[in-house]
């Protein structure tokens, strides 16, 4: 299994040995680095990617869902080279951004927005402005949910499975002070964040509306309300982190479930694969943001390549046309494994929400970070290394899911699942 692998990617090898002396594990971010060395890329083109080797793989990765528009988009390329003319950063305003802060405003129904350029900055900005409306310090966030690489959240991220009843800190180098004001709830468990509303004065809530760092695990839309619900009597905010889902339902996930939390973040697909964040909210919350009261800046925050090519990806390409047709892919590629299930009789399940999807190695559901910590992640790596041997890219590690694209066709379903179940019947032996 393995060992295919490594026969077709001697050139990602070589790499990886003279990368690592220079770069700690010859990677730029941490989840690019798998068993036994990553895979370098040269180029990518609609759904395709190839790498150093020359191999070709149908990407069902997209960037870690960054790619709701597929490689290379021809409508994104051709007015970014027109826009490389007028300049990559202009240091004050762009003027462009205001059309882009009304998009974002009348399709996320926010009120007001601010822009910067990663998914860490939104979430790491998003708590600092809760915290400044309500006066308050403590927030709430899930065990398994992921909001970016800043300290105060990287707590019980992907505890040991005997480190998730506890606190766990998921970096080295966080001082336990930083945060002892992070407080742990249980997704999809009403009494875990009821418990600590009622005994902590706390001013928000962060969560991913769908949970997509721990596969895919969609709340219950009761518990979901139940928190909006301790909100309005416990006082506290809700933010919620779009970065992922934003890109994957017309307008996100607080569109799908009919919710207006008091601030989201959106990133990742929403500029087609240019580095552009938001974090945007209720008037009254976002209005605390401004010189010397809440801070948010950043140099690179809505530089104008990257405010153009989010304008023409969620007005041109991520339409709610497109993201439909993209839905119904992701159904029939959930169906797939569903069915695989089924005939092979294997413990397999499948999650999909969206233009994305999951499977887990597991007889049911799991329904939160606990019960994912118990699958064992095994035969998911048999299954990963076996896809990538055979020319698909299925998601990018057992945690992760698969992003459709609007550049994915039926025959790259096709081929997807007609490579699975092979490889499922290997997995199974
Ligand atoms: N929030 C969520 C839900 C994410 O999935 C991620 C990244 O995967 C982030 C925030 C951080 O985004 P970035 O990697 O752009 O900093």
């Amino acid at each position: 299994m393995l060992s295919d692998y490594k026969k077709l990617t001697l050139n990602s090898l070589t790499l990886y040995n003279i990368a690592s002396r220079i770069m700690p594990y010859g990677v730029s971010s941490n989840y690019r680095y798998f068993e036994p060395y990553p895979l370098y890329l040269s180029r990518g083109k609609g759904s395709r990617v190839w790498d150093v080797d020359g191999n070709e793989y149908i990407d069902f990765n997209m960037a870690y869902g960054a790619l709701g528009i597929g490689h290379s988009n021809p409508k994104l390329v051709k007015i970014l080279k027109e826009k490389l003319e007028n300049g990559t950063i202009l240091g004050f305003e762009f003027a462009d951004t205001l059309k882009l802060a009304k998009i974002i405003k009348s399709r996320f129904n926010v009120d007001m927005v601010r822009f910067s350029s990663t998914g860490t900055e939104a979430t790491m900005h998003s708590i600092r402005i809760a915290r400044a409306y309500t006066r308050k310090k403590k927030i709430i966030k899930f065990e398994g949910h992921y909001h970016g690489s800043h300290d105060q959240l990287l707590v019980n991220v992907s505890p040991e499975k005997n480190e998730v009843m506890k606190k766990s800190i998921s970096s080295y180098g966080i001082p336990y002070d930083v945060v002892k004001n992070t407080l742990i709830a249980e997704w999809n468990n009403y009494e875990s964040v009821e418990k600590l509303v009622k005994k902590e004065d706390v001013a928000a809530i962060i969560m991913e509306p769908i949970a997509m760092n721990m596969g895919l695990i969609k709340p219950d839309v009761s518990f979901l309300k139940g928190i909006f619900s301790l909100a309005k009597e416990y006082g506290f905010l809700i933010i919620f982190d779009e970065v992922k889902t934003g890109g994957k339902f017309y307008s996100g996930a607080s569109g799908y479930y009919g919710l207006k939390p008091d601030l989201i973040t959106l990133s990742k697909a929403i500029a087609g694969g240019l580095p552009l964040s938001v974090i945007a909210g209720k008037k009254e919350v976002m209005r605390v943001v401004g010189p010397n009261k809440t801070a948010h800046g950043g140099t690179f925050s809505a530089n104008p390549l990257s405010v153009t090519a989010s304008i023409v990806t969620l007005t041109q390409i991520l339409t709610e046309n497109s993201l439909y047709e993209a839905y119904k892919l992701n159904s029939m590629l959930s169906k797939g494994y569903q069915d695989f299930a089924d005939d092979l009789d294997l413990d397999l399940t499948v999650s999909m929400w969206g233009t994305s999807g999951s499977i887990f190695f597991s007889k049911v559901l799991p329904k939160n970070y606990r019960e994912f910590s118990e699958i064992d992640q095994r035969p998911w790596y048999k299954y990963f290394w076996l896809m990538l041997s055979n020319g698909i890219i299925p998601m990018a590690d057992y945690d992760e899911q698969w992003t459709i694209s609007t550049q994915h066709t039926k025959e790259d379903i096709m081929k997807h699942l007609e490579i699975a179940e092979n490889i499922l019947k290997k997995v199974k032996e």
